[in-house]
Formats: C-alpha cells, structure tokens, sequence
C-alpha cells in the first residue's frame, strides 16, 4: 500500500533517537517485524529508505517508526520535521515476522535494531500470546537504550518475556552484562535455548556474528530468521 501520511507525533526516545508518529490509515495491515520505505524531500530531492515499523500491530490509532540521527541529509530532514508535516509511505514489507507460529523465540537485537523487537514484544503482550520470549538487547552505553522504559514496562506485566540488556562500554555503576552477545550468554539466559526460533536484527558485522554463533551451538538454520539494517 502507499500513501502520504501526516505526522502527528515526535517522541525524543535517546539523544539521538526519535521515533515518528503518523496516523493509522484504514486497511494499512502489517505484521509485528516488519518495514516500511518513508520518502521525503531531502535538498530538494525525494529520497526513499527502509524502516522497520515500531509499533504493533494491535495499535489501531497510529504507526511509527523510529530513526537513529546519524547528522547525514536524509536524516537531518527527517530530524528537522514538525507536527502537520508530511512523508510517503510504501508498505508494508519484509519477513521477520511474529504472529505466534513458535512456542519459544529469542530475539537478539544490536543497537537500532530493537525496532522490530519492539514490536513483536508488544504485539505478543497485547494480544496475550503464551510465547516464551527473550530479548537479547546489545548497546554500547545506557543512555543508547531505546525503549527501556517500555519495555521494563512489558516485562512487568507478561511473565512469558524476558528481557536483557547488554552494554559493551558500560560505566561502573552498571549491574547487568558487558560483553557482546556470544554462546555463554546464549546459554546463561537461555538454558533451553535448542527450542527457541531466534530473530537477529542489527548492522551487519553483528548479524554475521550471531548466525555463526548460532551455527556453532547447532542451530539449524531453519531456526534463525535475520534483518540487516543495510540493504534495498
Ligand atoms: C529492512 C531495514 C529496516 C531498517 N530499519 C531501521 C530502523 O528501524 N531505524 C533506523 O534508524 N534505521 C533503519 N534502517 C536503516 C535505514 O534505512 C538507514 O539506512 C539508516 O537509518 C541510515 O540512514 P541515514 O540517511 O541516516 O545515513 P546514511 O547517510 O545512509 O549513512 C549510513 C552509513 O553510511 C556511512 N556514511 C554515509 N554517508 C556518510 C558521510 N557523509 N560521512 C560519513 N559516513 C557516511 C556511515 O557509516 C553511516 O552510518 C533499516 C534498514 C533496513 C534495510
């Protein structure tokens, strides 16, 4: 489907995060995991790119997605956006998708790629689903958690989902993990993990890491479904 959509809300989520509110059109159908292309009019140009949508599906009233600020063009028009302002949608796409086909998944997420982690989380929460699931979450600092709050939230009130956060530059203070998602993590968080369909989402090097990791814990590939945050 596409369709010009007016912007009806910008949430700040970090430093350099914001998440884009738009009104839900009638008959924009999507599943948990999927993306979206956004075009918009970058130095009079119109360029289009992919996002995951960060919202669920169970959220009737608006979709979102939520871009990481990298200072480049395309980012700085969508950072300069107000309310009223409007982009064009195409979508919904892509396959990394949930709607309650496995009893266990885990889902490991670098940086950014919490968004369709976001999503599948909160769809499995509103719709009660009984799926075992563990997030994963790697950062490099606290303050790049997106949705931490949200999903502290979540995990309060589904007790089929847990959540991890880990931080590769963690200031002292911090309690949780501080290495990179690897095997023993894998296994300290997820003694069963043999059951689990994993979903990968993050920059590329990160996704290469984790299928082999997995590979090497004898997940089958037909276990692992993976989005890279390059590509189209
Ligand atoms: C299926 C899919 C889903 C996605 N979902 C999301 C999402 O939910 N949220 C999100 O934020 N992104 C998402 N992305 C990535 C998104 O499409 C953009 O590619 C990304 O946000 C970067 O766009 P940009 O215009 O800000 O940066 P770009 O200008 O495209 O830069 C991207 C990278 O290229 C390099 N680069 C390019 N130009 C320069 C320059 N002038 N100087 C230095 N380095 C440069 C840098 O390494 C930079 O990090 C997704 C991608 C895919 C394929």
């Amino acid at each position: 489907m596409e369709f010009t959509a007016d912007l009806t809300e910008i949430i700040q989520r970090t430093n350099d995060v914001k998440s884009f509110r738009f009104n839900r059109p009638a008959g924009f159908d999507y599943k948990a995991g999927q993306f979206m292309f956004v075009t918009t009019t970058v130095l009079g140009e119109r360029v289009r790119k992919p996002f995951t949508i960060s919202s669920s599906p169970t959220e009737n009233d608006h979709i979102e997605f939520t871009k990481k600020l990298t200072g480049h063009d395309y980012s700085n028009a969508l950072d300069e956006m107000v309310v009223g302002d409007v982009i064009d949608i195409d979508g919904p796409h892509g396959s990394l998708t949930f709607e309650g086909e496995y009893d266990k998944i885990a889902l490991l997420s670098g940086g950014i790629g919490i968004t369709p982690m976001i999503s599948i989380c909160k769809y499995c929460s509103d719709v009660e689903l009984d799926t075992k699931i563990t997030l994963i979450s790697s950062n490099k600092v606290q303050q790049d958690i997106v949705f931490g709050e949200e999903l502290d939230r979540m995990e309060r009130g589904n007790r089929n989902l847990k959540v991890v956060h880990t931080l590769t530059r963690a200031d002292e203070d911090w309690q949780g993990c501080r290495e990179r998602i690897c095997d023993s993590m894998i296994v300290h968080e997820i003694p069963d993990y043999k059951e689990y369909v994993f979903y990968l989402c993050g920059p590329p090097l990160m996704i290469d890491s984790m299928v082999s990791i997995l590979n090497s814990m004898g997940i089958p590939k037909s276990q692992v479904k993976q989005e890279s945050l390059v590509g189209y």
